[in-house]
């Protein structure tokens, strides 16, 4: 039926739709307890998001599950966002003026600030898939061949792509190669601090047998604490960055909804 609907509305309506959508709840839920630092608006509250399945719990996921407080009814950013807003502003020389960025899957309302900044050398692309909405003028591409050239991009954030991915070990390789020498990546992905070695098998792809094993219904991996160790394998330096480090006060954290245990995954291709 939702496939049907969609069909039925042009990609241009829909975007339009959307907004009005997003506008009137940004009316309903105005207030002041809560703070979003992408839309600057505040909010009497957040709305729920995520999935709630039991190994979200047992495998105690950070960056997935149901969580109160998570998407912005104005923006639609979630608690991912706000934190990498947040880091973005907080590490000093990351963002300047023309810096080119390659914004992969990008999220509506981050997108929409680092395109602010970056101007022209802004690049967004997504490899299509369905049930996932993408703002409107969202090229489609390959993420195992990236139609760009080597050493492009200063900047790559690719939040919540690699978990989707068979062979995220191309991916990575290819998020590596259009990097520039000394650049950094923000590659985000659901894992468990609880899993030494990250869980794969291809042969799943029942979507209720994923859901069970890896958290989501189109995820093809849990990743664990070697996430990292992955990352350092196609040449990557890699910086666990927490809340601690960027010295966001608790009270800021409540105030804009974040994940108090998340932490940020900083690739550097070596200079
Ligand atoms: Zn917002």
């Amino acid at each position: 039926m939702k496939k049907f609907i969609k069909k039925l509305i042009p990609r241009r309506l829909g975007y339009l739709l959307r907004r009005i959508y997003l506008s009137f709840r940004r009316i309903i839920f105005s207030g002041k307890k809560y703070y979003c630092p992408l839309c600057q608006q505040s909010y009497k509250s957040m709305l729920s998001g995520g999935f709630d399945l039991p190994v979200n719990n047992e495998m105690k996921i950070i960056g997935a599950g149901r969580r109160s407080n998570v998407v912005c009814p104005g923006c639609g950013s979630t608690d991912r966002d706000r934190l990498l807003y947040t880091y973005l502003n907080n590490t000093p020389g990351l963002l300047k003026p023309f810096v080119k960025i390659l914004h992969i899957a990008p999220e509506p309302g981050l997108s929409k600030f680092l395109k602010n900044i970056s101007k022209i050398a802004y690049k967004s692309g997504v490899k299509y898939h369905e049930g996932f909405y993408y703002g409107n003028n969202i090229p489609l591409f390959d993420i195992l061949n990236l139609p760009f050239e080597n050493n492009k991009f200063e900047l790559v954030v690719c939040n919540h792509v690699l978990e989707h991915i068979e062979n995220d070990k191309r991916a990575m390789e290819e998020i590596f190669r259009v990097m520039q020498p000394g650049a950094k990546a923000i590659l985000q992905v659901p894992w468990s601090p609880i899993l030494n070695e990250t869980i794969e098998d291809p042969a799943i792809t029942d979507p209720k047998e994923r859901e069970k094993k890896f958290g989501q219904f189109d995820h093809v991996r849990l990743y664990g604490t070697d996430y990292p160790e992955r990352l350092r394998k196609v040449g990557f330096d890699v910086d666990i960055v927490t809340l601690e480090q960027l010295k966001i006060k608790v009270d800021y954290q409540n105030k804009i909804c974040i994940i108090p245990n998340e932490v940020i995954f900083i690739a550097k291709k070596p200079a």
